[in-house]
């Protein structure tokens, strides 16, 4: 082996992406007789509070861990979530959902939205969220789980994800990874040690004096980025040109209203709400852009557009849109806030926490800490977040709307290079592009690009291998095999009392 086996891992921070580390990798390699992990918490600076909304992948992740799924939903007081609505994105008044899970059904080898892009060119009027179950079933209030042994339902190409109570999960995950083996310590880092010769930090301080070393560390500090900004000095990509959003306020409030398993993105003159409804309680915030509105403006708005009652204080919240140049630097690894932020319109920084993790596991070093592992390591979660990024700047830039200056500039923003060929690709033919295995899928794509208005000038030739009263008949089954096994679901309500109600 070149170099020796880690033996200590620290973890510096106790939020969400500190703890999910500590369960996962003591999940992992615990068993490995001579390693110790040690997660580092400071309950004076406390965690970032807020993140409520997930997408599939976390299922995965659960199950890597061992969790049950009912435990888990009653301990997080979760709800499921079977995708986004975008409330006046387009423009005002319009809605659609980017839901999880495919459209129809794929014919003849070809994918469906082919099909019913033909259909659109034949002058069949159903939208495309009529063709999803995910989209039937959350504007009914319903929910089952996926039936993937069932390959003629619907509900076979159903997917979902949960809304929950983020500081509740950090603290199951916590009991977890505590039973693992890990060892916490209560305590403010005040001092970070470097080796004189590389520069790899060897030992951070806390208050007390105690000093904790590691060979491994992963910084999960949040915003504070203690180790790999601040101790090794790491540069941050901005990338507010794109994602002009560098505010949030948050505040909960009391259930009321539509209780769908659905998260909620309404838009707004200079950003957008949140919405998302748990078992006990209503997350809600407004991200938006400080170029473009005062922190009073976007409080006010807030509070004017809540379903219940507030049940705390206004929460602020600045943030950049972007990552750490290299989210590996020497023996330090960044998760969470500390390795970049993504603002939460796809909920996708648990998912991005989660796969830095699996990186991590599959890269996991040595004491010799290979450049090669670290270079693979650091590509690939620049390619994470730029994807990302091009699917988040989507939903700005084809926009209609230009009722305030905030939606003149983002309509007119020059897209990423990766967004154009996409754009150009699905406005050619309709088709769908993705870069190396992303993390959203073509339904993904598809979804918002017919929701946000782009229009496609074609469809797939092959589509015309069923003829026009064939494709007509076979769209308006679909349809209807939807909507009858969508009345035959149970409501959220009773899947939940009978499956993991808090
Ligand atoms: P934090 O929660 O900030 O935790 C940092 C930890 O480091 C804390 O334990 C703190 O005590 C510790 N720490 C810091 N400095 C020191 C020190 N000197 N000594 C000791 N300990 C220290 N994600 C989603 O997936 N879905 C969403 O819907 C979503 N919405 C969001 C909305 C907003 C406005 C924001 C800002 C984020 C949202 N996120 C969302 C992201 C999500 O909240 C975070 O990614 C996630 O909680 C991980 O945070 P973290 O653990 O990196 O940081």
């Amino acid at each position: 082996m070149n170099g020796d086996p880690i033996s200590r891992i620290v973890i510096v921070g106790g939020g969400t992406a500190g703890w999910m580390a500590a369960a996962a990798i003591s999940r992992i390699m615990g068993e490995l007789p001579d390693l110790t992990i040690t997660l580092i918490e400071s309950d004076a600076i406390g965690t970032v509070g807020v993140g409520e909304a997930t997408i599939p992948q976390l299922i995965g992740f659960n199950k890597l861990l061992g969790v049950d799924e009912r435990e888990f939903v009653r301990e997080t007081h979760a709800t499921y979530k079977l995708g986004i609505e975008f409330v006046d994105w387009l423009r005002l008044g319009h809605s659609y959902v980017h839901p999880f899970g495919s459209y129809g059904i794929d014919m003849k080898g070809i994918e469906f939205h082919q099909f019913w892009l033909r259909g659109r060119a034949l002058g069949e009027a159903a939208e495309l969220d009529d063709y999803s179950i995910a989209v039937a079933a959350a504007k009914a209030g319903k929910f089952l789980w996926p039936r993937p042994d069932q390959p003629n339902s619907p509900l076979a190409r159903l997917s979902y994800a949960f809304q929950f109570d983020a500081g509740l999960y950090a603290r199951y995950l916590r009991r977890r990874a505590e039973a693992q083996g890990v060892k916490r310590i209560e305590g403010r880092v005040t001092d970070v040690s470097q080796d004189g010769e590389t520069g790899h930090v060897d030992a951070v301080t806390l208050e007390s004096g105690e000093r904790v070393e590691g060979e491994l560390f992963i910084d999960c500090s949040g915003f504070r980025a203690l180790l790999i900004g601040q101790t090794l000095g790491v540069p941050f990509t901005d990338w507010t040109d794109w994602l002009p959003c560098d505010r949030a306020v948050a505040v909960p409030c009391t259930l009321a209203g539509a209780n769908e398993p659905l998260t909620r993105s309404t838009a707004r003159p200079a950003g957008w709400q949140w919405r998302i409804p748990l078992q006990h309680r209503i997350g809600n915030g407004h991200v938006y852009s400080s170029t473009h509105m005062s922190e009073d403006e976007a409080t006010a708005i807030l509070l004017a557009n809540l379903d219940g009652r507030p049940l705390a204080e206004p929460r602020h919240l600045r943030f950049t849109g972007g990552l750490r140049q290299r989210a590996w630097e020497k023996n330090v690894v960044a998760l969470g806030l500390a390795g970049g932020f993504l603002e939460p319109l796809e909920s996708t920084a648990i998912q991005l926490v989660q796969a830095g993790i699996a990186r991590l596991m599959s890269l996991f070093p040595t004491t010799a800490f290979a450049p090669v592992e670290m270079e693979r390591y650091n590509r690939e979660t620049e390619e994470a977040y730029t994807d990302i990024r091009d699917f988040l700047v989507l939903h700005y830039l084809a926009s209609e709307r230009d009722d305030t200056a905030f939606w003149r500039y983002c309509r007119n923003l020059d897209p990423p290079d990766g967004l154009k060929e996409k754009l150009a690709m699905f406005r050619s033919s309709g088709r769908v592009i993705r870069e190396h295995n992303e993390l959203f899928t073509e339904t993904s794509w598809l979804s918002v690009m017919v929701g946000q208005g782009v229009q496609a000038r074609g469809y797939h030739p092959a589509a015309a291998l069923l003829d026009e009263d064939e494709t007509r008949r076979r769209l308006g089954h679909i349809r209807e095999v939807i909507a009858t096994t969508v009345s035959q679901m149970p409501t959220q309500e009773e899947f939940l009392a009978q499956n993991g109600s808090a």
